[in-house]
């Protein structure tokens, strides 16, 4: 079938339309997916697409949660930091799992285009930055992502990072020039009429509340109807509750919370000349400019479901910390949605028992992960492919029920304010290494009009850190000549 065309059956809202009727008559299907986000709509999606009858049963609306309201930022990779991925299966495996996550990222840059989705608003470029000054990590990190993992990856040193974004915040940078974003609202809609357009029958406002898994052929209940499925996917991420509460509870909720600003005009382009995505290496901050003059910004975070109106001070105090330029910028929207973090920081991609699968725990970057996940699910399913079971390392961990969220809280909390004293330490150094060389520079010039040959040596203040020679970070940066040897560009194979 073609996507591009709605069929007369179809017509032009039935793909668009965000009014879908709920279950109300019993059904009968090869695969049910439960919740229609990100995750379930792919695999409906890519099932549809190989020739099945395929249900989607969402408790509320397309999109309703975290999958409604994110940034579009698209990266490769995992929440799990590259390091630690090797740590835990090993360089081969990892290298395996990564590339799984860059097709992820390539099927949703397949998807987002503006044939298939009108208005989604892709652009390229996301930018990394270090809240300390980290050279010798981000050079390893460099060398790793580009050279064991063949991604696109430039470094950035200090100033180039600071001419992109001033700040004095940030330090290094890592570029992914092929990573890019998109209109997220826009995207998770796209997929949902996509899906449709295949075949996919999406029900709204019709939550599982109970499921029987024992037999070939599985019973879920609804309110108003029941359906048989051979294969069930769960996708419904932290809500899926009743029907399967031992796999909800290995899920730790975190809510994050992103505010859009009204237009700030000619003065951001001043403070952000960046046009693509930003996040910090902490996790903290996630920022861009949308819509020319406005700033889209993500931050603040909780283990509990709260209102988002209360945070638009919080994220008001954000920027006016990163960028005291643009000081208290208005708030036009407010937004938020639950994240489901798995204890190990991978997502939970597979088969629980036979025709009864998992797609949820995407943490904070689910855009990537989640369009891989339902890839491959459909075409085991379908076509047999078993590479799912590269993620078998890592199980369903209890993520430890209430005191679980309240020891979440106090970790996310204890991080933040880790790398928040850190990035403080840091550019306290930076000030004192910028004071010793001014005052290096004028002893040196009272000693050349003194006649002496350079200055006595002295014994650094207690605290300060020597000179540090230039940062060992390469630079991707400007064009260089011909000639220089020293490339500074590290880059791998596309993303
Ligand atoms: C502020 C914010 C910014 C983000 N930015 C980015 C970003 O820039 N890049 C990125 O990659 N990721 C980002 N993310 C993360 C990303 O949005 C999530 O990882 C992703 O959307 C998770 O998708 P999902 O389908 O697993 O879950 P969800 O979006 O939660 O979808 C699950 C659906 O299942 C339904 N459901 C649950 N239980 C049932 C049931 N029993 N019956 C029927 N339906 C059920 C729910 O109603 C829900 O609609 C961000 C998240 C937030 C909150």
């Amino acid at each position: 079938m073609d996507e591009t065309s709605t069929s007369a059956a179809d017509g032009p809202d039935a793909a668009t339309s965000p009014f879908r009727a709920r279950l109300a008559f019993d059904l009968d299907v090869d695969i049910c997916v439960v919740g229609a986000g990100l995750a379930g709509l792919t695999v409906a999606r890519e099932a549809a697409r190989l020739g099945a009858s395929v249900a989607v049963l969402e408790g509320r609306q397309v999109g309703w949660n975290a999958s409604g309201h994110h940034l579009g930022t698209v990266m490769p990779g995992f929440g799990l930091p590259v390091a630690d991925l090797i740590e835990r299966v090993g360089l081969e495996g990892a290298r395996e799992l990564w590339a799984l996550s860059k097709q992820g990222a390539e099927y949703v840059r397949a998807t987002a285009t503006e044939e298939l989705i009108p208005g989604i608003g892709m652009s390229e470029g996301v930018l990394e930055v270090s809240n300390v000054d980290a050279g010798e990590t981000l050079i390893r990190r460099l060398h790793t992502l580009a050279g064991d993992f063949a991604t696109e990856v430039e470094g950035w040193q200090v100033d180039r990072v600071r001419s992109a974004l001033r700040t004095g915040r940030y330090f290094h940078g890592i570029h992914y020039p092929k990573a890019f974003q998109l209109d997220g609202r826009k995207y998770v809609h796209g997929l949902a009429a996509l899906a449709t357009r295949m075949g996919a029958r999406i029900f709204e406002e019709t939550p599982v509340v109970n499921i029987d898994f024992s037999g070939i052929r599985k019973r879920i209940v609804t309110p108003s109807a029941r359906l048989r499925a051979t294969h069930i996917v769960l996708a419904g991420n932290i809500h899926l509750g009743a029907p399967l509460k031992r796999l909800s509870d290995t899920l730790l909720p975190v809510w994050r919370y992103a505010a859009l600003t009204e237009p700030l005009g000619a003065a951001l382009a001043d403070v952000i000349a960046f046009r693509g995505s930003v996040t910090d290496s902490d996790g903290i901050d996630h920022f861009r400019i949308v819509d020319g003059d406005r700033l889209l910004w993500a931050s603040p975070e909780t283990t509990w479901d709260a209102r988002p109106k209360r945070f638009g001070a919080a994220v008001q105090r954000r920027i006016a910390t990163v960028f005291p330029q643009l000081g208290k910028v208005p708030i036009a929207e407010i937004f938020g949605g639950a994240l489901g973090v798995t204890v190990h920081g991978m997502p939970q991609i597979g088969q629980l028992r036979k025709g009864l699968w998992v797609a949820s725990g995407f943490g904070r970057q689910g855009l990537n992960t989640s369009a891989m996940a339902g890839q491959l699910i459909a075409r085991s399913i379908l076509w047999g492919d078993d590479r799912w079971r590269l993620f078998s390392p890592f199980e369903l961990v209890w993520a430890g029920g209430t005191t679980g969220r309240i020891a979440g809280h106090f970790i996310g909390l204890w991080a933040r304010g880790a790398s928040s004293a850190a990035g403080a330490l840091a550019r306290y150094r930076e000030g004192v290494r910028a004071k010793e060389r001014v005052r290096e520079a004028r002893l040196a010039a009272a000693n050349l009009k003194a006649g002496t040959r350079g200055p006595p040596r002295r014994r650094p203040p207690p605290g300060a850190v020597r000179p540090a020679p230039p940062a060992p970070v390469r630079e991707a940066a400007e064009p260089r000549p011909a000639s220089s040897q020293e490339s500074e560009h590290i880059s791998g194979g596309p993303m």
